[in-house]
């Protein structure tokens, strides 16, 4: 599903020079939940944004399907990126649009038919459980609801692969534990493969069949979460 292969990621600034990734190498399977794990800075969130095709690496590749994405155009780039749905860090919901309007919002980009565009976010919503909120404003939402906004919204294109970044890190305990059921539910009974972000060993060991341990730019240890946690 996805593989990327020597990825590396150095950005040069006038505070000199940063290697945020260094030659990783990941596998993620159809139907996995993957967690990727790290502190603060190790990382993940240019793992992330590469694997998003958000920005290029500086050397090393990444294959999604199969396919090189190196050898995409940008037009293709955009075509492939369909097949992600991504979660970013703080939601990014629009504030002055209703529920429903920011689910419905990569549909009208894509220029899907409004009824067909209302019809898809109104049973994305009861899927995460928010079928009597499509009319209220992200700002009258608790974060843990928010962030079931911001997941239908990253669904609504039908991607086969979800990218969450950090995605419990602002809920507290009880609300994490029911975002985690939404996305072990969305693998199970859709069958979409799952890529998590998080520095919370708590949240891998949960829900994550696989993890990769990110330790100061590089894979420290990669494989099943329960050999990989089990070492010391
Ligand atoms: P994590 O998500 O694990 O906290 P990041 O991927 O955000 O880690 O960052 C890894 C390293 O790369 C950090 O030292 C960070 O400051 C640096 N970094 C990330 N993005 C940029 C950028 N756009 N420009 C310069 N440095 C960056
Ligand atoms: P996270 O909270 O996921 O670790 P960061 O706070 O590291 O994310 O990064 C937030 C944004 O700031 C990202 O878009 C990243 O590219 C950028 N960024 C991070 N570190 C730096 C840096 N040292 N210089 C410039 N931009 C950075």
């Amino acid at each position: 599903m996805i593989r990327t292969e020597g990825l590396t990621k150095v950005y040069e600034s006038k505070s000199g020079r940063q290697e945020a990734l260094q030659d990783v190498s990941i596998h993620v399977d159809k139907g996995d939940i993957f967690g990727i794990i790290g502190m603060s800075g190790a990382g993940k969130s240019t793992l992330l944004r590469l694997i998003g095709m958000l920005e290029q690496p500086t050397s090393g590749k990444v294959w999604i399907q199969g396919q090189d994405v190196s050898m995409l155009t940008q037009g293709q780039q955009k075509e492939q990126r369909k097949k992600l749905g991504i979660v970013f860090q703080g939601y990014n919901l629009l504030m002055q649009k209703t529920v429903r309007e920011n689910v419905e919002f990569p549909l009208r980009l894509s220029k899907t038919p409004r009824t067909q565009r209302r019809e898809r976010a109104q049973e994305l919503l009861k899927v995460v459980g928010l079928g009597d909120r499509e009319g209220a404003y992200p700002a009258q939402l608790s974060g843990g609801q928010k962030q079931r906004v911001a997941i239908a919204r990253a669904l609504a294109p039908n991607p086969e692969l979800l990218l969450l970044d950090e995605p419990t890190s602002a809920l507290d305990s009880f609300t994490t534990a029911s975002i985690l059921e939404l996305l072990q539910d969305l693998n199970k009974r859709m069958g979409i493969t799952i890529v998590i972000i998080t520095h919370e060993i708590g949240v891998v060991e949960r829900v994550c069949n696989k993890t990769a341990v990110l330790d100061l730019s590089r894979v420290a240890e990669q494989g099943y979460t329960s050999e990989v946690m089990a070492n010391p």
